[in-house]
């Protein structure tokens, strides 16, 4: 997880100019946004008072910060973000290169995309064939500006969901500070009357501004992480299974995602985890806050129709820490909301983050759909439905299991889901999901020290038995050659 350090981080700098720069980011249009809204955002409940002055604190330090770091830049050459890091020496280098993503999408930094195209063996079905790979380089300059240039300001996220590539993923709705937005499965809506505009739903919707070069870049400057540029940076990668019957009886592969929630809970490391189980409308997700362990089991196996699962993330405020489940697009917008726009993370109860390994996911219509036009059974008699070996393939509770090719079934798929490509949640504590391992068997990636702490420690215990991914077939190979191929097939988004 990225670690941004805010506050006392200007004690390298003169009086003189930290004043002037945070004089110069009090006029920030963000920030005059948030301290006008005062008293509608306490009104609302969701920030206290004390909050509301720690998150305004935050956003004045992180544009403070940001005028400084600009400021040294000026008349450099284009350069990496790594080396931009390096001039700024009075700055950690993961909030330099924030600090650079988010001064480009304000206006002032200028980023140069080269693509050099290479020509490489590689073996395509067994024979040794030449190849054209595309490579690319992505540096960064702060721009030539005009004396009349007024930096860009965010607009409210109907933006992303009138271009049609809003996840859903519900995060803007829990950030909001005046309650605004509206999210469900398929819908987004704003109150423009209530709105602000104080753009902070734009600074952490996954889908508004890409923040994969920062993320690639900090995650680099960790040297204890391995680093694939298919699954990203991580600490260990397993093949693992719940021991605990229970589990067995609801889990979709090896139960490890819900054998972990079982291990936080009962252990008091948390007080409440966010998942999905079944709504009253059978296969239809609903995202839900357990407290009681006896409700984790109804959350066990994967419904495939999407859920707004991080539009429940504010109800969680009374717990002191908490576990969250999701998709990478909902890993991607909590590691967004930690990053901008201050560093301080909205809701600090969110202790554990657990990725899924995900495709795709479909709408809920479009699951009722393929089953009646691709299978033709009733949905209510279906006990799961599970994605492998590239089929689609329902049992019943007749016992019998019924499976079509995959390929027949990727038009009932989410249309935002082809800008997405991030197979394997690139960004949380652990990623988990089936490709690589056996069936019963979940592949797991520990991609931080705590996560890499509970799944051991969960071991100990006797709740999940394991072995290194590298030792099972297909094992890593496939899951990375995989996740390159959702990479590359990703569509890019221009809002
Ligand atoms: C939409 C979707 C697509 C997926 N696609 C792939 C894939 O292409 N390849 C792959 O290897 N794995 C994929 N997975 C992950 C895989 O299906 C399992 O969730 C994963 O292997 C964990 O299995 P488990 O037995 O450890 O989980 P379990 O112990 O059974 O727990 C499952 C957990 O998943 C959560 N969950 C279920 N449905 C949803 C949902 N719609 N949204 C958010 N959370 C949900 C539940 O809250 C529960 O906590 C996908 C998951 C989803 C939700
Ligand atoms: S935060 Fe999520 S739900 Fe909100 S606009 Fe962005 S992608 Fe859509
Ligand atoms: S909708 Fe977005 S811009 Fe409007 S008040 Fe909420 S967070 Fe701010
Ligand atoms: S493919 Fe991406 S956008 Fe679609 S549900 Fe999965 S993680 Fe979200």
């Amino acid at each position: 997880m990225v670690q941004i350090v805010n506050n006392n981080l200007f004690t390298e700098i003169s009086q003189k100019e930290l004043m002037e720069a945070t004089y110069d980011a009090s006029g920030n249009f963000q920030i005059r946004a948030f301290f006008e809204a005062k008293d509608e955002i306490l009104k609302t409940g969701k920030y206290s008072e004390e909050e509301f002055y720690e998150i305004l604190d935050a956003m004045i330090d992180a544009e403070t910060e940001r005028k400084l770091v600009l400021e040294r830049l000026i008349g450099n050459k284009p350069l990496f973000l790594e080396e931009l890091a390096k001039i700024v020496k009075e700055f950690p280098p993961e909030n330099v290169i924030r600090d650079i993503i988010y001064l480009k999408e304000q206006g002032y930094i200028e980023e140069q995309i080269e693509v050099i195209t290479k020509k490489i063996i590689k073996k395509v079905k067994g024979e040794e064939k030449e190849v054209e790979i595309k490579e690319y380089f992505y540096r960064y300059q702060v721009k030539d500006l005009p004396d009349d240039f007024i930096e860009h300001f965010f607009e409210p996220v109907s933006i992303v969901f009138d271009s049609e590539v809003c996840c859903q993923c519900g995060w803007c709705s829990s950030v909001c500070p005046v309650n605004a937005i509206t999210v469900t499965a398929d819908t987004l809506e704003i109150d423009d009357d209530t709105c602000m505009k104080c753009g902070l739903c734009y600074s952490v919707c996954p889908r508004s501004f890409s923040i994969e070069q920062a993320l690639l870049s900090i995650n680099k400057l960790d040297k204890s992480l391995k680093f694939s540029d298919k699954i990203n940076g991580y600490i260990n990668t397993y093949s693992a299974s719940t021991t605990s019957d229970k589990i067995n009886k609801v889990r979709q592969d090896g139960g490890i995602v819900t054998s972990l929630l079982e291990y936080l809970l009962k252990n008091k490391l948390v007080d409440a985890a966010v998942a999905v189980q079944h709504s009253k409308d059978f296969w239809k997700p609903e995202p839900v806050i357990i407290e009681d362990i006896k409700d984790l089991y109804k959350t066990g196996g994967t419904k495939y129709a999407n859920a707004s699962t991080l539009n429940i993330i504010d109800k969680t405020k009374k717990y002191e820490n908490i576990a969250v489940v999701g998709v990478p697009c909902m890993m991607n917008a909590l590691e967004k909301g930690n990053l901008f726009p201050s560093g301080l993370p909205f809701f600090k109860n969110i202790k554990y983050r657990f990725g899924l390994f995900c495709m795709e996911s479909f709408p809920y219509e479009n699951v009722l759909k393929l089953i009646k036009e691709q299978f033709d059974k009733d949905y209510t008699k279906i006990t799961k439905m599970d994605i492998s070996g590239g089929k689609f393939i329902i049992y019943l509770d007749s016992g019998e299991d019924i499976r079509v090719p995959l390929n027949d079934v990727k038009s009932y798929a989410r249309h935002n889901c082809h800008f997405c490509e991030d197979l394997t949640s690139d960004y949380c504590d652990i990623s988990i999901g089936s490709i690589g391992s056996p069936s019963g068997w979940s592949s797991v990636i520990t991609r931080t020290k705590k996560g890499e702490k509970i799944f051991k420690d969960a071991i100990k215990k006797g709740l999940i038995k394991s072995k290194s991914l590298k030792d099972v077939k297909p094992g890593q190979p496939l899951l990375e050659r995989i996740a390159g191929t959702k990479r590359k097939n990703c569509k890019p988004i221009n809002l």
